[in-house]
């Protein structure tokens, strides 16, 4: 089982989710895109210690610039994930859109421990991280999901979807990852890059992209 904790990060209120295995304390922090000073407070009550991965769900700067700064806060000990196809995005300010955003370059350069696949599982403690590709947002975009949770990065969001007019978007994919993430079995607890937490079962009903 894990538990969640989450804060709102950055100028673009990025929603950084920290994930906690409950019985070895073995801990994610789900695209940190600022180190905020809240973020730092709940991530040291856990311990920097117990940090083992940094999990991008897609290579835009807002979802990645705190990266290093946790990995340095474990002592470089915890590891930077990204899809293998977003890795491009991280190193190039413009496709990251940094740039365009903010006018400025990442504060350093973000370098991948774990290239990600569809279908990658991810050990944390006795919990497993399951890597689903739903690109469209971004060609490396994934979603995490563990347990009842879905972490969905720019794809899903509440009663919305993930810009696709940026350079490497694709919207047609976006249709197709959406329609991918709708067909898993049950339902979830969503929680999105941005904007509110939802469930799947709302997002079935209600969200436009699915009627
Ligand atoms: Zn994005």
């Amino acid at each position: 089982m894990i538990e969640v904790k989450y804060t709102k990060v950055g100028d673009l209120e990025v929603n950084c989710c920290v994930i906690t295995d409950s019985t070895t304390k073995k801990t994610a922090v789900i695209d940190p895109g600022e180190v905020s000073e809240f973020l730092d407070y709940i991530i040291s009550e856990i311990g920097y210690d117990n940090v083992e991965y940094v999990l991008l769900t897609h290579g835009h700067f807002d979802h990645v610039d705190g990266a290093n700064d946790i990995v340095k806060k474990t002592n470089g000990k915890a590891k930077i994930a990204i899809h293998e196809d977003d890795v491009k995005l991280l190193a190039d300010n413009h496709l990251n859109l940094s740039i365009p955003f903010t006018g400025k370059p990442l504060k350093s350069a973000v370098n991948p421990d774990i290239l990600l696949k569809d279908g990658s599982e991810i050990t944390l403690g006795e919990s497993t991280i399951k890597v689903m590709h739903t690109p469209g947002h971004s060609p490396g975009s994934v979603c995490f999901i563990c347990d009842e949770y879905i972490f969905s990065g720019d794809t899903l969001f509440c009663m919305a979807a993930g810009r696709t007019d940026f350079p490497l978007s694709n919207n047609r994919k976006m249709m197709q990852s959406l329609k991918k993430i709708a067909n898993l079995e049950g339902d979830y607890k969503v929680y999105p890059g941005h904007n509110d937490i939802t469930t799947l079962d709302y997002e079935r009903m209600n969200n436009p992209y699915y009627r």
